[in-house]
């Protein structure tokens, strides 16, 4: 089956909602946080652990999987939920802001873009059809158009031919697309100029998604100018599907984008930060590596129930870390994405109770970064 979506409660004081995803692969409460599984995993994860945190939905780039192993190899594997041996819901993304952002680009054009892997330099042509079939093999249950988004800093000019290409790929992508159990997402460009945003939502909308996502957006600007740009695009986009804000996974921000109407986030920041001994807590960031955790056995955080936390003080966790072993990025990731995870069941908690900006106010004032 394709998605469907239900708002169950609008916040009085906010434009925050409280909704439910339905997928063949489960109900997703949203607000949601999507870890990234860029390789067909979420690293230093299991797909147990992932159910046990509580994870509804995960992301995977096409990108990666197109280049390695290759999407007809997941294909011949029974789709990518099979291969990876995962149950939930998974979102693919259009392998677009990969391309741009990894691999070593030839040239850009209406037809499609043509790029150097960036494993061993091989040619390769992405077209939106191509980007269609890539994700149709993959199987996911949400697959997004084909978009081309402007590296920050950039000048309006050439936000605006991306913005418009990325209409002309999308109008595409829906010809090009038609599989009975994946929806197609719309992506919204126009970086951060007002006019550029409501005519690329607006034209988006014309063509009749069943979700919109907000891309190019965390890609360097400011992060005020980051929440203006909701401010007007959000507004734009049809109440009754579900909004995804690409690459945004901040505590901060995605407590700025649920009281906007966001309903979906993404970001690899909670498991890139957990391999880097950057982890969060209910009072900010901490470096674990940091000396002055050589002699402390407390745990990481004492307000958390995560098994990390039940289990092992902050003097492990350093050792671990200092001495580079696999479980230091194990049991990192499992305290950062169950504290994500805890972060939305409290966010969605305090929509039903409608004290958002009460909640909101607290977490931030107890959360230094
Ligand atoms: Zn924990």
């Amino acid at each position: 089956m394709t998605i469907k979506f239900k708002v169950i409660k609008e916040s009085k004081k906010t434009k925050a909602r409280l909704g439910k995803l339905y997928t063949s692969h489960g109900i997703i409460d949203t607000p949601v946080f999507m870890p990234v599984g860029t390789q067909a995993t979420v690293k230093a994860m299991t797909p147990r652990e992932l159910e046990d945190l509580s994870i509804q939905i995960i992301l995977s780039n096409s990108y990666h999987l197109y280049l390695r192993p290759g999407h007809n190899l997941i294909t011949q594997a029974g789709g990518l939920h099979k291969f990876m041996g995962w149950k939930g819901a998974i979102l693919t993304d259009s392998g677009g802001f990969q391309i741009f952002s990894l691999g070593k680009l030839n040239k850009i054009s209406d037809e499609g873009v043509s790029f150097n892997s960036h494993i061993d330099g091989s040619k390769h042509f992405i077209s939106p059809e191509k980007a269609m079939e890539i994700q149709m093999a993959l199987g996911s249950d949400i697959a997004m158009v084909f978009d081309e988004c402007a590296p920050y800093p950039y000048g309006k000019y050439q936000v605006e031919t991306a913005a418009q290409r990325t209409i002309q790929w999308a109008r595409r992508c829906k010809e090009a697309h038609h599989s009975p159990n994946q929806s197609l997402f719309g992506i919204v460009q126009g970086g951060v100029f007002k006019d550029l945003r409501i005519e690329n939502a607006n034209k988006l909308v014309e063509l009749n998604f069943p979700g919109y996502a907000i891309g190019g957006l965390s890609v360097g600007e400011p992060k005020s100018l980051m929440y203006e740009v909701l401010d007007y695009t959000v507004p734009c986009l049809p109440i009754n599907k579900p909004r995804y804000l690409m690459g945004v996974g901040a505590p901060q921000s995605i407590l700025e984008g649920v009281a906007r109407g966001v309903d979906m986030f993404d970001c690899v920041l909670p498991t890139r930060n957990a391999r880097n001994g950057s982890l969060f807590t209910s009072s900010g960031k901490l470096s674990i590596t940091n000396a002055k955790y050589k002699e402390d056995f407390t745990p990481l955080d004492n307000k958390c129930k995560c098994y990390t936390c039940r289990n092992f003080t902050k003097t492990y966790l350093r050792h671990l870390y200092m001495s580079k072993e696999m479980l230091a990025s194990i049991l990192g990731t499992i305290h950062n994405l169950y504290f994500m995870s805890s972060l939305m069941k409290n966010i969605r908690l305090a929509l039903s109770e409608d004290r958002l900006l009460e909640y909101k106010e607290e977490f931030l004032a107890n959360y230094l970064d």
